[in-house]
């Protein structure tokens, strides 16, 4: 047990001030001068009952907003509900564009009050967990005409319902498809949530029989040593069987790695507080990891340092307290974090709160979400100016996901890169080393002329045809895809 003095000084979240800092440096030598009183601003959670700003939620007192069934029966779903929480505090004319964004959105809607009362309600256009969450009419792009429903083709590397197969020695084990909330630039809207008056969806339910024939998939290919277990989202599985899947993975010889693949702590951290039993779950099938000396881990996904209060610390920390270790992938969105700014406020706090940033996504061509996308320049831009801000073990790598099932690719490792068609060309030798794999800007990063020009399916081609030639491509082969 940790005793009393040393339990008050971890406790002690108070920064370090000029004034109780009585070093001074050896003669002649040179000190760093300090740095900026903002370059702090990471330490500075949010704190309080902030939730009491929205009017329906003033009287919700501590208890109550830090009980994750609360947070589960309050989460917005349809407009009426957003409508009846908060009318009152935002103008009309957001209300009817948000109407008419969740008619035409081709994903489910569904906010939680922590997300709904992190954002800025005086500055709801542009406000960065609004983007993210909640559609609004004017601000929809039409799709990039190179986008299709599974762009990453994760369907097309399933040897089962619900396993990815793509790359060597890991899969992608798709255990259900709901989540604690559903993000508009979800990768696999193909699967989560409900159908729409857009989109019907291949559904995936927690159903222990098509989990088994994914068990018998795994153990029938050694080379398998590493699982992610996504979804949907872990969160929303119970806790019997956040166990029942560890165990049988761990229990599998060939199976090294796992990890559990989950927003819920940046969108809902109150489960990890309330939720004894899940996250007691969790935590023993860690530990049962450690004891076969296989490693099992959490993966989350925070996209801006708002999303991280004084109730996502105290969550985390109860983790970490028990050896959980957590990285965290985040989506490069458009005017969500897409400043350098505001990437390295969320890489600083991340490492504040015991977090390492491991991956940062451009952002993939998904339905109905062109404006949230930035080009692979800002990308390479923004990488540049955070790595060397915090240790490098906290830096994450900024990967695109190929189109046509090429993978995860470094940003900048493209065989081609045109900035002004936005055309981009990857190779990737473990997936497959014949074929090159396409990725394209968004076209409201090009000119007028050059959008023009996209407009045109017979350009179209010729500008593909001609980055093909570039890279030493013969265009018709069937080596080059999409
Ligand atoms: C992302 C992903 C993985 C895991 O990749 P890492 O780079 O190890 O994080 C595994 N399988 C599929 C299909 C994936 O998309
Ligand atoms: S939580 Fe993950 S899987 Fe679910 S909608 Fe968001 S991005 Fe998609």
């Amino acid at each position: 047990m940790v005793d009393k003095v040393a339990q008050s000084a971890l406790h002690d979240d108070t920064p370090n001030s000029p004034e109780n800092n009585s070093f001074s440096p050896d003669p002649g030598l040179r000190v760093k001068p300090p740095s900026a009183i903002n370059a702090l601003a990471h330490r500075d959670l949010r704190q309080g009952a902030f939730w009491q700003v929205i009017p329906a939620w003033r009287d919700i007192d501590e208890a109550t907003f830090l009980d994750h069934k609360w947070q589960g029966r309050n989460s917005i779903t349809r407009f009426d509900a957003l409508l009846a929480t908060v009318a009152p505090i935002v103008p009309p004319e957001f209300l009817r564009d948000a109407e008419a964004g969740f008619a035409q959105a081709p994903m489910s809607v569904r906010v939680s009050p922590y997300l709904l009362s992190l954002i800025d309600w005086n500055h709801p256009y542009d406000d960065p967990i609004r983007r993210q969450f909640i559609p609004l009419s004017t601000q929809i792009l039409p799709d990039h005409p190179e986008l299709t429903l599974d762009s990453l083709g994760e369907q097309h590397d399933m040897p089962v319902l619900g396993l990815t197969h793509r790359y060597p020695d890991k899969a992608l084990f798709l255990a259900l498809d709901t989540c604690p909330v559903y993000c508009r630039f979800c990768t696999r809207s193909y699967a989560i949530g409900q159908d729409t008056d857009l989109v019907d969806k291949v559904h995936m339910n927690a159903d222990s029989a098509r989990w088994e024939r994914i068990f018998a998939y795994i153990e029938s290919r050694p080379e398998l040593e590493d699982i992610v277990l996504s979804g949907g989202d872990v969160y929303n599985l119970n806790a019997r069987n956040i166990r029942y899947i560890g165990e049988r993975l761990l229990q599998l010889p060939n199976v090294r790695r796992i990890r559990y693949a989950t927003k819920g702590p940046a969108v809902m951290p109150q489960k990890l507080i309330t939720d004894h039993e899940w996250r007691q779950a969790l935590i023993d099938v860690v530990h049962m990891g450690r004891k076969l000396h296989k490693d099992v881990v959490l993966h989350t996904h925070f996209n801006t340092a708002q999303e991280i209060t004084w109730i996502t610390k105290r969550a985390l920390d109860l983790l970490h307290e028990e050896g959980v270790f957590i990285r965290n992938q985040s989506v490069l969105q458009r005017g969500v974090n897409d400043s350098v700014g505001a990437m390295q406020a969320l890489v600083k706090r991340l490492g504040y709160v015991n977090v390492h940033p491991y991956y940062v996504y451009v952002h993939d061509l998904v339905k109905g979400t062109e404006e949230l996308r930035t080009s692979l320049q800002t990308a390479i831009d923004i990488e540049k100016a955070v790595r060397g801000a915090t240790a490098g073990f906290n830096t994450p790598t900024f990967v695109v996901d190929t189109l046509g099932g090429g993978g995860k690719r470094d940003a900048h490792s493209f065989e081609y890169y045109d900035r002004s068609t936005g055309i981009a060309l990857y190779r990737s030798p473990n997936v497959d080393p014949e074929r090159l794999f396409w990725f394209f800007d968004p076209l409201h990063t090009l000119s007028p002329a050059m959008q023009a020009r996209w407009a045109d399916p017979q350009q179209r081609q010729e500008m593909k045809r001609s980055a093909a030639l570039a890279v030493g491509a013969n265009p018709a082969d069937r080596g080059l895809h999409g």
